[in-house]
């Protein structure tokens, strides 16, 4: 997530130091009631009204698959989910656990588990805020998948913009808009033989998220006329109130719904269709005419997007959707960007978070999507390159106005704090932001003065074929450079990372 700095009242209220903790809580319950550090053992569920499917192995999928099928009331706010997870095993091990996370659990009231089935019959689980771990009995051995369903509810909250979670606004509704973000379950990563879920936290982003395939289907009751989704993918289907939407190789499948939504779109030169969903609102009445704000957005997306693809590599989908949320700041997903509806709003012309937030979100496409990372213990591998990636951008298309984005974004803030903390570190949103997005991006400048900015997008670009697909760690990242660029970018980083020296990987280890 970016920062939202516009007024201090973004920062008035000092936030409480949240400490990471590894304790679960453990509630025995036999109701499919709200969720939130409860445990289910066995979760209730209904008969088994089929035998287990026969065995997949060996024939499993390169990549987990997830099936949804979601009912969505809009006016109540409700949504029922059927999620279908196909998981193959890639681990090299036998597993007797899996972990799923549910990032909607992470609050409590949101979420209720009222079903859960592996391969077809119930299966013991415990539920402790967004992890929910399923035994496997019998084990799932090495080069198997298996087949989880999961049945659960979401009851949306209203985003309160100026309440403590306002930033978890991609998961919530204004009276005009419904933001499903981060509402479907994940399989967990696998790091060091475990599975990883990172504490929550109300700073920051603690996603660590494999790739997998996502099909998406959607019907809405209770919705006003001219409703309309904001999704990621490709539309199978669309009929009035009923969608299907498919997204290979992404990290998470999200999604906006408004019946006030203004829908603009423009393809870039390599033919991606980037798709704006405004409001009303973003058509300025000043005295001198309409400002369009949304125009503007649209412009800096198909810019930004053409640019980055240029830099980095090709943006790996037929479609963009850029959506104004009803939220402070803005959030990345795959194939879809928030951008914090108050930048429309106070937008006066290119020297405007409009422009630098949206530059920075769609550059998370390839600084979060393509390429993943550890959003919780390296959150600067993504942001610190997505704020570089704003100057970057007004380099190359508003070069007049680079001095003003340093002093305005950086520079007078007077940033301090090791680029490489954690999410968990910090005693406010101000404080992180300033440590990791801000000397993060002061860092990767002075890495590029030392290498030379050929060497430096060659670097990057590098990061990116080696960490598609992948979630990359900072061994990985500096191991791209040679040993005579290691030694050139000492200093820099002497001055930066907490942890300057690089430990080197084999070439067999990545
Ligand atoms: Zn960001």
């Amino acid at each position: 997530m970016t920062l939202f700095l516009l007024a201090a009242c973004g920062f008035t209220h000092a936030e409480e130091r949240p400490l990471p903790t590894t304790t679960a809580f453990v509630l025995p319950q036999t109701t499919p009631v709200p969720t939130l550090d409860r445990v289910f053992h066995p979760v209730a569920t209904p008969p088994p009204t089929a035998s287990p499917p026969p065995s997949t192995c060996p024939e499993a999928q390169s990549r987990t698959r997830h099936t949804v099928s979601a009912e969505i009331d809009y006016l109540n706010r409700l949504v029922a989910v059927r999620q279908t997870v196909d998981y193959p095993n890639r681990a090299g091990v036998g597993l007797s656990q899996m972990v799923l996370n549910v990032k909607s659990n992470a609050a409590p009231g949101i979420f209720t588990l009222d079903g859960l089935r592996v391969n077809g019959a119930e299966a013991a689980a415990q539920l402790n805020g967004q992890r929910l771990s399923i035994e496997l009995k019998p084990p799932l051995k090495p080069g198997c998948s298996l087949t989880i369903e999961l049945n659960f509810g979401l009851r949306l909250m209203p985003i309160d913009p100026a309440g403590r979670n306002a930033y978890r606004g991609y998961l919530g509704y204004s009276p005009r808009q419904m933001n499903l973000g981060h509402w479907l379950a994940t399989v967990a990563t696998r790091a060091g033989g475990e599975w990883i879920t990172r504490e929550d936290n109300s700073i920051g982003e603690q996603d660590v998220l494999d790739e997998a395939d996502w099909d998406v289907t959607l019907a809405v009751k209770n919705a006003p006329e001219g409703l309309r989704v904001a999704a990621p993918g490709v539309m199978q289907d669309n009929q009035p109130g009923h969608w299907r939407l498919t997204l290979e190789r992404a990290r998470e499948f999200s999604l906006s719904l408004s019946d006030a939504f203004q829908v603009s779109g423009q393809r870039t030169a390599g033919g991606v269709k980037v798709e704006l969903y405004a409001f009303e609102d973003a058509r300025i009445q000043t005295q001198m005419g309409v400002l369009d704000s949304a125009a503007f957005a649209l412009d800096t997306a198909v810019k930004s997007l053409e640019m980055y693809a240029d830099l980095f590599g090709a943006y790996p989908y037929e479609r963009l959707v850029v959506v104004q949320g009803d939220f402070p700041d803005g959030m990345e997903f795959s194939g879809i960007v928030f951008v914090g509806g108050e930048y429309f709003l106070r937008f006066n012309g290119p020297t405007s978070y409009l422009m630098i937030i949206t530059a920075h979100e769609i550059s998370h496409q390839w600084w979060y999507n393509k390429v993943a990372n550890d959003q919780a213990l390296d959150p600067w591998l993504d942001e610190a390159l997505a704020t570089y990636c704003e100057y970057i951008f007004i380099e190359e298309f508003y070069p007049a106005l680079k001095d003003w984005w340093w002093d305005f974004r950086v520079n007078r803030l007077s940033p301090e704090g090791f680029v490489d903390s954690t999410v968990y570190e910090f005693p406010s949103r101000r404080a992180y932001i300033n440590a990791v997005y801000l000397r993060g991006t002061r860092m990767l400048h002075d890495l590029r003065a030392d290498l030379g900015t050929d060497a430096f997008f060659d670097w990057l670009r590098r990061y990116v074929e080696v960490g598609s697909g992948r979630v990359m760690t900072p061994e990985r990242f500096w191991a791209l450079l040679t040993p005579e660029q290691l030694a050139a970018t000492q200093a820099t980083r002497d001055r930066y990372l907490r942890q300057p020296q690089i430990v080197v990987i084999a070439p067999e280890d990545f």
